[in-house]
């Protein structure tokens, strides 16, 4: 008498993961429907009809900048990380190694 037992427990478990799943695709198809693009200066939301008229206010296209700066920094630091895992920067570390003098 198993088989009637376990059919209601699969249909619960396939709704659950529709649901879980549904909520994503909602929110990803509203973000492409929206018309609204970032400037590209100072990252506004500015709408698509609204491109031509805009200006940017020069406060936001400093606090971009920093921002785009900040942004750079941390880029610096993976580029770093991802040298020191590169064959070429391994060596370099394995030769900093091997130079050290020993105590
Ligand atoms: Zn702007």
């Amino acid at each position: 008498m198993e088989g009637p037992l376990r059919r209601p427990l699969d249909v619960a478990g396939s709704e659950s993961e529709t649901a879980k799943d549904g909520f994503p695709e909602i929110a990803m198809s509203s973000f492409f429907a929206s018309r609204h693009m970032p400037c590209a200066d100072c990252g506004a939301s500015v709408a698509a009809e609204e491109r031509d008229e805009h200006t940017c206010d020069p406060e936001r296209v400093l606090e971009f900048r920093l921002f785009q700066l900040r942004d750079g920094v941390a880029g610096f630091d993976t580029d770093l990380r991802g040298y020191l895992d590169s064959p070429e920067g391994r060596f370099e570390q394995w030769l900093a190694e091997r130079d050290r003098p020993s105590s």
